[in-house]
């Protein structure tokens, strides 16, 4: 979806931030219950942007207790039309405030506002418009069995639903879980993560001004360890739908067994971006360098090998360092900005380990890899060639602006790399060979495959991967499914 929103900084957005940040708990802003707060950070400043409440047990019991609350009054017994013009409604506040959210996402998450306005924000109003439209056409089937019978099913909402948010896409990522759940007629406790939790609150404000009931959205920061875990093992959330790291997402399935939760998990990545040599390489290497540097590289799906077949390898690794090297830092809100910071201190120490490990297992650096200033998190696009498959940064999510350049020989060979990973999220193929391009769509191990292209997705797609990527599918009919239950229903005709 392309949608211009005018963009003036330093409005609204100013003002929000300014405001102590609270729990949003039963239709209100309320304290946490221990009064301890924490900091958000400007990772491109090291300023601090908001204080926020931070949530803990006593607060998720608090928060379940009124997403119950509100799921067997008010929301499930709505009519099913009511609530989806109430999510419209919520949407339509959204665009209203586009502004604000813009900016307020771009501070707190190192995102350039131009990629907010590009990505984010219009992905997650068109998740919202998408599923509002769902609210009142989910259905059963009528099934014939016996003839003295009326058999039928019905999808009933599965309830109190945890929702759990990672920092990298915290306003897109959030939509594609509350906007499914809230049009099957769940309610949610969402924890937004510790980084970036500000779009989250401001959101879930503009949902009670929108006139969706008090309980039926609470929002709760705060750590992982705490209330992410208090809700995963609380015996009144029906299910969690979690995006995050492969680690915390086996967590999550140990900790659901205890009351049977349902669990979807989106995790982590290590795509495969598979050129052959007769591919368009100008366009190629192209969607290659905004494969991966989207976003300075954390992205699940980033596109992290570039796999090239030996005819195209020099090429591709010289067109994608020109591309590195013109990407421009700087100042969030400036819209030539193309490559943001990286979220926090602890993840650029983390990158840049990896830079050193790439390094030490004998790949060459051709450019970048490097910090960039000595305020904010910035790292400069970095490309390593002559990577081998084996190599650890072949191998492991690195979550940052690195790409690892691999050669192939033919298919076959690049089939072998491009599956050999624990992951299996997303991959591309470049081919003007139709027939080989789709043979290698097939094959592939991964829950989407572009060709020819790089990096789309739509609501109306499913997503996910298996593995280390994770369990079941959101987007589209699959998050219908995931938020309702069949229930059969007989009907003796014959009484
Ligand atoms: P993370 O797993 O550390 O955190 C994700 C969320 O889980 C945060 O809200 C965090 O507070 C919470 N959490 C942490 N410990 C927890 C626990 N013990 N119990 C419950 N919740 C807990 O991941 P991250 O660092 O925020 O995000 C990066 C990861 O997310 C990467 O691996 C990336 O690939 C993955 N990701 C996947 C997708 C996808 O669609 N597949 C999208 C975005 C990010």
């Amino acid at each position: 979806m392309s949608v211009a929103y005018d963009f003036t900084p330093e409005t609204a957005a100013a003002e929000f931030l300014r405001k102590p940040h609270q729990l949003l708990i039963d239709g209100k802003r309320v304290p946490s219950s221990s009064g301890r707060t924490f900091k958000s950070l400007n990772p491109a400043t090291e300023e601090v942007i908001a204080t926020i409440a931070e949530g803990n047990e006593a607060d998720v019991d608090r928060a379940v207790a009124a997403a119950r609350r509100a799921f067997e009054g008010p929301w499930r017994t709505m009519r099913a039309a009511e609530r989806g013009h109430l999510l419209l409604k919520w949407a339509e506040l959204l665009k209203r405030h586009a502004d604000e959210i813009v900016e307020i996402e771009s501070l707190d998450g190192g995102k350039p506002v131009s990629a907010t306005l590009r990505q984010d924000f219009p992905a997650a109003i068109d998740t919202l418009t998408y599923y509002a439209g769902w609210a009142d056409k989910i259905t059963g089937d009528v099934v014939p069995t016996r003839d003295d019978a009326l058999t039928y099913t019905v999808r009933e909402p599965v309830g109190v639903v945890a929702a759990i948010v990672p920092w990298n896409f915290p306003l897109m990522i959030g939509m594609w879980k509350l906007a499914p759940a809230l049009a099957c007629g769940c309610t949610i406790v969402m924890k937004p993560a510790e980084l970036t939790s500000l779009s989250a609150l401001r959101i879930g404000e503009l949902a009670l001004e929108a006139g969706i009931p008090p309980g039926v959205l609470n929002i709760v920061p705060g750590p992982g360890r705490v209330v992410g875990d208090a809700l995963v093992n609380h015996p009144d959330v029906d299910k969690v739908t979690f995006t995050g790291s492969p680690g915390v997402g086996r967590g999550i399935m140990k900790g659901a067994a205890g009351n049977f939760k349902r669990v979807s998990l989106e995790l982590g990545g290590k795509s495969a971006n598979v050129i052959f040599d007769d591919a368009n390489l100008e366009a190629a290497a192209k969607a290659a360098a905004a494969g991966i540097f989207f976003n300075a590289g954390q992205v699940c799906s980033a596109g992290s090998r570039v796999l090239v077949q030996e005819g195209a390898y020099d090429e591709v690794v010289e067109r994608l360092a020109a591309r590195a090297k013109s990407l421009r830092m700087g100042d969030l809100l400036d819209r030539n900005t193309s490559l943001g910071p990286v979220i926090s201190e602890k993840q650029m120490k983390s990158i840049l380990d990896y830079v050193d490990i790439g390094e030490r297992e004998g790949a060459s650096l051709v450019t970048g890899g490097e910090r960039v200033g000595q305020r904010g998190y910035f790292i400069s696009a970095a490309v390593f060639a002559n990577v081998k498959h084996e190599m650890r940064i072949s191998q492991e999510e690195i979550f940052g602006p690195v790409v690892s350049v691999i050669k192939f020989k033919d298919e076959a060979d690049a089939l072998r790399i491009a599956n050999g990973t624990a992951y299996s999220l997303a991959a591309g193929v470049w081919s003007r060979d139709v027939v080989r391009a789709q043979r290698f769509a097939k094959r592939a191990r991964a829950g989407t495959v572009w060709i020819n292209t790089y990096g789309y997705t739509d609501v109306r797609l499913p997503w996910g991967g298996e593995r280390d990527s994770g369990l079941g599918r959101e987007h589209g009919t699959a998050a219908i499914q995931n938020f309702t239950e069949p229930k059969a229903v007989w009907v003796n005709l014959s009484a």
